[in-house]
């Protein structure tokens, strides 16, 4: 398996290219609100994409993604909860498949656990991806930092048990965020201060 990773659309959203070397299959996670150049990317690399994946409903991770699925009708997995949120924060983004916690995709040779991790979005999921540990956390935990929940369906009680059951995985997971650098679960367990405040409101 190999990845690629774009920071592309009008909130800088960071868009995930894993694919396969002989067969080409890729999976796409958060083509976000401006996907021409993640579409230039796919191309140059000669890819077939088999599934997009969304982290979460909000439109700079998917509000452009039918100019992909112009391209390549594939399906779109995203968790059914952010289906309620007002249009102005999920304009473009198509509902297609549903994710459920727990569930294992089996996308283009690739094994991705979902893990439901609600409180920036009441539907947010991060992507665990057993080959290579690695996990796309979308706007749930960022480095040293996490997901707005003020928003609408946002919810910091939420965002606590989720980074609470983040930080309590075995692993040590290379962490892919929404936005801004990629980390380990390790560094932010160790670093992150909303992880840490979380931990301490568990009662
Ligand atoms: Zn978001």
């Amino acid at each position: 398996m190999k990845a690629t990773a774009l920071t592309v659309g009008s909130i800088g959203t960071n868009c995930y290219i894993l694919y396969q070397e002989d067969t080409k299959a890729a999976v796409v996670i958060d083509p976000s609100d401006e996907a021409a150049l993640v579409e230039a990317r796919i191309a140059a690399l000669g890819l077939t994409p088999r599934a997009i994946l969304l982290t979460h409903g909000h439109f700079d991770h998917g509000g452009d993604l039918g100019r992909l699925l112009a391209r390549w009708p594939v399906p779109v997995y995203c968790h059914p909860a952010d289906r309620d949120l007002p249009t102005w924060l999920t304009h473009g983004v198509v509902f297609d498949r549903e994710l459920a916690d727990g569930q294992t995709l089996g996308l283009a040779g690739m094994e991705f656990s979902v893990l439901h991790t609600p409180g920036h979005t009441p539907g947010s999921v991060c992507f665990l991806c057993r080959e290579g540990e690695l996990m796309f956390t979308g706007d749930t935990l960022f480095q040293g930092s996490c997901g707005r929940t003020d928003l609408p369906g946002g919810n910091w009680k939420q965002m606590a048990a989720s980074l609470r059951r983040l930080a309590e995985l075995r692993e040590n997971w290379a962490v892919y965020p929404g936005h801004g650098d990629s980390t380990t679960l390790d560094a932010e367990r160790e670093e992150n201060p909303y992880m840490e405040m979380a931990l301490r409101e568990e009662v």
